[in-house]
């Protein structure tokens, strides 16, 4: 099984149109949307929903009164202020566990608690694990990990893993990010898109992935694409491609028309050309690609 994901150094640069279009352009992908915390990809997949759970990735305290000898230790000893005047704050609590070592009366305890849900879908280009992060919720890292491996069940030895991975550099892009065997970058021709590269590239190389990079919106500051191009030259990073700005595609994502319809535009077709050179790195082609 190999596992390609498109990344990005913030979220809005069009790594999900460049998932999605790929998706359909694959032959026996499994996709996995690691983008917990905003997914999008459903939008352009319209997948049917197969099965939910709910996902725990969080402990919270717990505090047994009829237990609690009001010794006030939990509260000393606890470093985020969530216990004030022997009274538990759940929203500040991290779960850490200090107050149920230090509590001599066995009152405290942890519980799990659900911090998001993961779907199992199917859609027309093959099955799709994706996960919605609650709002306020931490450990989406985790929760990338759990769709991962959700996604990964779903395959069989010969297949491609697509993900449409976390946008950043923190927890969940690294989740997102680790163990795969190759990067797309798509960037933005603007100065922060060219430090944004420059970021998830580097999470990319500490965690030894392969990577490429891609210009979206390429032809609205062609000064900036050359920047780019520059800077993948000489951190030996392959530019697969640069897709145009095209309002025919903005069209097409906006009344989340069928992915066919997005790689019918002339954007879609350059993400099309950047789907071969994708390809050809992810040998052996023949066995995920439609037609070879
Ligand atoms: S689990 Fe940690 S953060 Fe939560 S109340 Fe106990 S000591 Fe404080
Ligand atoms: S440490 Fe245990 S017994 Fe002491 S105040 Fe906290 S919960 Fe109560």
């Amino acid at each position: 099984m190999r596992q390609l994901v498109i990344t990005s150094g913030k979220g809005g640069t069009g790594k999900t149109t460049v998932a999605a279009c790929f998706v359909a352009l694959s032959w026996r992908s499994v996709c996995a949307d690691a983008d917990v915390d905003a997914p999008n990809l459903h939008l352009l997949l319209h997948p049917k929903v197969l099965e939910e759970r709910e996902f725990r990735g969080a402990k919270t305290a717990v505090k047994n009164e009829e237990l609690c000898a009001r010794c006030g230790k939990c509260e000393e000893h606890c470093r985020f202020q969530a216990i004030r005047g022997l009274a538990l704050d759940p929203f500040r609590c991290e779960g850490c566990g200090v107050c149920v070592h230090v509590c001599p009366s066995g009152a405290m305890r942890l519980e799990e608690v659900v911090t998001g849900r993961t779907m199992i879908s199917r859609t027309r280009y093959g099955p799709f694990a994706h996960a919605l992060l609650n709002i306020g919720a931490e450990a989406s890292g985790k929760l990338v990990t759990e769709v991962r491996r959700r996604a990964e069940g779903l395959g069989q030895s010969e297949s491609l893993v697509i993900i449409d991975g976390a946008p950043g550099i923190g927890c969940p892009v690294i989740a997102s990010v680790t163990g795969t065997d190759l990067a797309l970058i798509v960037a933005e021709p603007s100065v922060s898109g060219l430090h944004d590269l420059a970021r998830v590239l580097g999470v990319a190389r500490h965690f030894q992935v392969e990577a490429l990079a891609c210009i979206n919106k390429h032809d609205l500051c062609p000064e900036l694409s050359e920047e780019i191009a520059a800077f993948c030259s000489r951190e030996n990073v392959e530019l697969a491609g640069k897709i145009p700005f095209d309002p025919g595609l903005v069209e097409a994502v906006r009344r989340s028309a069928p992915v066919e319809a997005l790689l019918e535009t002339r954007a879609g077709r350059a993400i099309e050309e950047i789907w071969e050179v994708v390809k050809a790195r992810l040998l052996p082609p023949k066995s995920f690609c439609r037609g070879g």
